[in-house]
């Protein structure tokens, strides 16, 4: 609490430092009496608090709690082995522990592991393509008191273009002398020398789009968080890549995480704002000190600071922790959580540019658009026009995974071929299968079946099919996979995500819960057909936040492309 100034607007901060660190695994009532009395706040806030984030609690858990991941592609690559698995070995179900106290089981949304999915999570420890043997060997060891060894999180890139991530393997991501000697910090020097005017245009000529899902034109809004004057101005690098299937963000900040503290650099510099967070979900949590270190070292080489290398400009940036929750990658949502209380949206106007986070002006900017900037000050407009198309410049970093050879993280021009990215970059569908469907954007993006995928990926393209290229997730489904299972589990993801203040989102997730568990035991009526498509509807129109109305996209075209799939599993007897 000293460590914040036992001020109550860290109260989030403070609580994902008490669950971290304390040996019993929850926070108890003592401690929460304690921190009611110190700050001064009545003991339910933080009980509202606790209870909204995943990754606080204030139940006893096991020493070691088995999160079996529930997002899309764990669940296509056989999740539901896992629990089954664990259930044998230990003799305990989902939501227990064992008698000991050691070990309990539970579900957990993703958590950015989906290129070695089926994965685990153990505290802060990934383990990903869990077969039998290997969770075998993974609860003795810990039962003996042993760690047993992480799974390296690289991500192939082979073969893929390098704009965006040119320095992906050049260097360790954590020497900033080295990243200097890769031309680091010249992108902020062209930005003061180029002027303010003149390197937003040159943003804007790039064509770089929001790259954490709205896709708005990068330029304008930089342009206009310029526009809103005041003395205190904010801008926050939104890390809480929480779309499952998204894994991107994770790969950029563990291998250039000093492209992107430049990259806020000049965004500060270009909106005058002099106070930046870096908001990281929890789930990247083991990537604090790399991040901390790469603060620390641009404070220490003057990158950061005061008078920033004689420019007149005043910018420093503090790492702060999500806690779990999927609506915080939403603007006032993650502002209400950088002030220390659940995430839950706002209504709109005012917007979060003009009043944000403490009711500051707040740019709120995604970690890879701040390393497109970064790539275009250094090196101009030109090297993201001559690639892609007229209206969708430049190239893309796209997670692939799924039923694929090579899932990973890839960087490729707009306009290539979704065929080719899945074929040509991840090496194919696993198993000499053929592709059922894809998801494209993560959980709330579009589906496609695999007879359509000679699309271009681009901006245009998937507007025509009133869809976005969201997140830069690709998720690949080959054709034994089901697509009632598969829209049941993003479903199951938004139900559990629903912040719950507006009714079309709250009611509609419980609503189309029922739906399609009764598809799934093949029990559907032809009213559920007609329900589901209501409700969808109406939730797209009605919701408050984007969380509600883009959830809608996958499920409005599993129902327009596989309605087949719906309708033989209605119940036909009656009707
Ligand atoms: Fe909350 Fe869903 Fe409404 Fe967004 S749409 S405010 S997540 S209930």
């Amino acid at each position: 609490l000293k460590k914040y100034n036992y001020d109550s607007h860290e109260l989030l901060q403070m609580l994902v430092e008490i669950q971290k660190n304390t040996d019993k695994g929850y926070i108890d009532r003592d401690t929460i009496e304690f921190i009611s009395r110190e700050l001064n706040i009545p003991e339910i806030r933080i009980h509202s608090i606790i209870s909204y984030y995943d990754a606080l609690s204030m139940e006893s858990e096991a020493r070691y709690v088995i999160n079996v991941c529930n997002g899309t592609t764990c669940g296509l690559m056989g999740n539901g082995r896992i629990e089954k698995w664990v259930e044998d070995i230990l003799g305990i179900k989902k939501g227990e522990a064992t008698d000991d106290g050691l070990f309990s089981l539970k579900e957990t949304p993703c958590f950015g592991a989906c290129d070695m999915a089926p994965a685990i999570r153990i505290g802060d420890r990934i383990y990903g393509n869990i077969t039998r043997n290997k969770i075998e060997e993974i609860i003795e060891k810990l039962s003996r008191d042993e760690l047993y060894p992480e799974d390296k999180r690289l991500s192939t890139d082979n073969g893929s273009l390098k704009i965006i991530t040119s320095n992906f393997d050049e260097y360790d991501g954590m020497n900033i002398i080295d990243y200097i000697g890769l031309g680091g910090y010249e992108a902020f020097n062209n930005t003061v020398k180029k002027g303010i005017e003149e390197s937003i245009d040159e943003i804007s000529k790039s064509g770089i789009r929001g790259r954490g899902g709205a896709q708005y034109p990068t330029g304008r809004k930089l342009s206009q968080s310029r526009a809103v004057k005041n003395e205190r101005k904010v801008i926050v690098c939104n890390a809480d890549e929480g779309e499952p299937g998204t894994f991107k963000d994770r790969e950029i900040l563990k291998r250039d995480p000093y492209k992107i503290i430049e990259g806020m650099l000049i965004a500060s510099y270009l909106t005058d704002a002099n106070e930046g967070f870096i908001y990281l979900r929890e789930e990247y949590y083991w990537m604090r000190d790399r991040i901390g270190n790469a603060i620390e070292k641009s404070r220490e080489y003057g990158w950061l600071g005061e008078n920033i290398k004689n420019s007149g400009h005043d910018f420093d940036i503090r790492l702060v922790s999500g806690a779990g929750s999927y609506v915080c990658g939403e603007g006032f949502a993650l502002c209400e959580s950088l002030e220390g209380k659940p995430g839950i949206p706002r209504s709109k106007p005012p917007y979060v540019k003009q009043a944000g986070y403490l009711q500051l002006p707040t740019l709120i900017i995604n970690v890879e658009t701040l390393a497109a900037i970064t790539t275009v000050m250094k090196n101009g407009s030109e090297i993201f026009t001559e690639h892609g198309t007229e209206e969708s410049p430049g190239t893309k970093v796209v997670c692939i995974s799924g039923k694929v050879n090579t899932p990973g993280v890839y960087e490729v021009p707009f306009g290539i071929s979704v065929m080719e990215m899945i074929n040509g970059l991840a090496g194919g569908v696993s198993g000499g299968r053929k592709i059922g469907f894809v998801q494209i954007g993560g959980a709330s993006g579009g589906i496609l079946p695999g007879s359509k995928l000679n699309i271009g990926y681009d901006y245009e393209t998937f507007s025509n099919l009133n869809m976005g290229i969201g997140s830069g997730a690709v998720v690949v489904a080959d054709d034994t996979d089901d697509i009632v299972e598969y829209v049941g589990t993003v479903q199951k993801f938004f139900s559990h995500e629903s912040c719950g203040k507006c009714t079309p989102c709250r009611e509609g997730n419980k609503q189309l819960k029922r739906i399609l568990e009764r598809f799934k035991e093949s029990k559907g009526t032809k009213e559920d057909v007609e329900n589901y498509k209501r409700i969808v509807k109406t939730m797209e129109i009605a919701s408050l936040c984007g969380s509600g109305k883009t959830e809608a996209v996958p499920l409005k075209n599993a129902m327009e492309y596989f309605e087949d799939d719906f309708l033989k599993r209605v119940v036909t007897d009656g009707f």
